[in-house]
């Protein structure tokens, strides 16, 4: 599990970098909770934003260079490693210019003698464990809101992408952060292990696969550490028997391809009303036929490679099993006659609830598509799954597309509308998929000490449990 650079249009070994020293590791701890402490004493809210203002700047400065670094690391289309380092930036801004409000003192209504107030500290180092998928846009969904909150960071990215985690650890530094606001450090997962159970180590934030977030998980609760799990999905997109097919066609695409298919909330179940289901099919598969393979620097290429060759190796392997188990292959799966990781964009229908298709998470550009005969049966079948992440629903009606999109057992949902994901709307799921939320104020609540604070002019003395039990008022 080297960290290796390797680009997946090319093939080409790009770079690698050797694994983390005791040393370093021990110096990272150090410095990070040396900061922590003094952030602790000067809590300059203003002083931090001003610094993540300028993040936000130096990856607008820098966004050529590090989308190139994106693209090559894992293989998006250039555009798309455009649109995600303007979104980071974007996040930098809005915890910048929010963070100190959302960190302000709650006052509460109490019966208790004195003013009751929560307070919002910072509580520690976090540990962050991240994914490929989206190298810079995951790492500051964590960095953003701790830099402000004050909880400096150490971070452990995918094995595949580390010239872009180090390049952004690079960037945060450049632009004025102090030493241990974010260090990037090539770990194994012993070493993550390690830090985890240092004292000095108050939680841990994970984005990835339900069998990554499990191990860590394990580690955060052998010590007690407060945690976070992103993990994965399997998001239904529905359409309802009044939705506009063309709004449905146009977007239908795009949420399964998009990242050559490896979001974790791209539609991975397209759920679609009898009434539509033939035409449903079809567009997809027009749409699916259209997409152009070939260089993600190329502004003309539609379909980027997946991310690496083991990751191409276990989609066709998903496929094939579903394929055994009954799944018909309406379009695609075939090889696409480049040197790169393409995966050829496939639609899968006729999945019973016995193949294991029905269950997996499939991280790449296949499409499963059911056919339903009321919406009774859509909302079912949407929630007949482990994971909880998000969802789209397709509705003629909205404020009715609505009211069945509070019926999806997910963390999200997205009525006539891709899913978007943006600073301040809060981002995470339920069941497999993980719990807690980054983005947001509830995001960058994930790791603050929300401490409560009651200050009295003087001690209630006619409390008979001598003020653990509130003074009733009505005496
Ligand atoms: P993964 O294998 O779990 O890897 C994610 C990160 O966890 C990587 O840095 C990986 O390091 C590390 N890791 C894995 N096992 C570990 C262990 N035992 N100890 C310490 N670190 C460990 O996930 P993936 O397959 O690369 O990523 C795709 C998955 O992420 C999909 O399931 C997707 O749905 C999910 N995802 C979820 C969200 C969300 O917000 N909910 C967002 C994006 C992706 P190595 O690279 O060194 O193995």
């Amino acid at each position: 599990m080297a960290y290796k650079s390797v680009n997946p249009y090319t093939n080409e070994l790009l770079k690698e970098y050797p694994f983390a020293t005791g040393q370093q590791i021990a110096d990272t701890l150090t410095t990070s909770h040396k900061l922590y402490k003094q952030w602790q004493k000067d809590n300059d809210l203003a002083a931090r934003a001003q610094i993540l203002h300028q993040v936000a700047q130096a990856f607008r400065d820098h966004k050529e260079k590090l989308a190139k670094i994106d693209t090559e690391d894992m293989g998006k289309l250039y555009r798309e490693s455009l649109g995600e380092v303007e979104l980071c930036a974007m996040i930098a801004d809005y915890f910048a210019d929010h963070g100190a409000e959302m960190l302000q003192p709650t006052q509460l209504k109490t019966i208790a003698t004195g003013q009751a107030e929560v307070q919002k500290h910072a509580t520690g180092v976090l540990m962050a464990v991240e994914p490929w998928n989206f190298p810079y846009y995951q790492i500051m969904r964590v960095f953003a809101p701790n830099f402000m909150v004050g909880n400096p960071m150490i971070l452990k990215d995918a094995s595949n992408t580390p010239t872009a985690a180090q390049a952004f650890a690079d960037e945060v530094l450049a632009a004025g952060a102090p030493a241990g606001s974010l260090t990037n450090l090539f770990l194994d997962y012993d070493q993550v292990g390690e830090i985890i159970a240092d004292p000095r180590i108050q939680g841990v934030a994970l984005t990835g696969s339900e069998r990554g977030g499990k191990s860590v998980a394990v580690e955060a609760a052998k010590n007690l550490k407060k945690n976070t799990m992103e993990l994965g999905g399997m998001d239904a997109f529905i359409v309802l028997k009044d939705a506009d097919i063309d709004e449905v066609a146009n977007i239908a695409w795009r949420t399964r391809l998009y990242n050559a298919g490896q979001v974790c909330t791209s539609s991975k179940r397209f759920i679609v009303a009898a009434d539509l289901y033939d035409e449903f099919l079809k567009r997809l598969k027009a749409n699916f036929a259209a997409v152009v393979p070939g260089d993600p620097m190329d502004n003309h290429t539609t379909l980027a490679p997946m991310n690496t060759a083991k990751a191409k190796v276990k989609l066709q392997e998903q496929v094939d099993r579903a394929i055994d188990n009954g799944a018909h292959v309406y379009y695609g799966n075939e090889p696409i006659d480049l040197p790169g990781q393409f995966f050829m964009p496939t639609i899968l229908t006729d999945i019973e609830p016995d193949n294991p298709a029905f269950r997996e998470e499939m991280f790449g550009p296949v499409a499963q598509v059911y056919k339903v005969n009321s919406e009774a049966e859509a909302i079912e079948m949407a929630n007949d799954s482990e994971f909880g992440l998000g969802g789209i629903v397709f509705a003629g009606d909205a404020q009715h597309g609505k009211e069945v999109a509070s019926q999806i057992e997910t963390g999200m949902v997205f009525v006539n509308n891709f899913m978007a994901s943006l600073p301040e709307l809060p981002f995470g799921g339920v069941k497999k998929s993980g719990y807690g939320r980054e983005m947001s104020e509830l995001g960058l609540m994930a790791f603050v000490n929300e401490q409560l604070i009651v200050t009295a002019a003087h001690p209630d003395l006619d409390n008979p449990a001598g003020g653990l039990v509130a003074t009733d008022p009505t005496k």
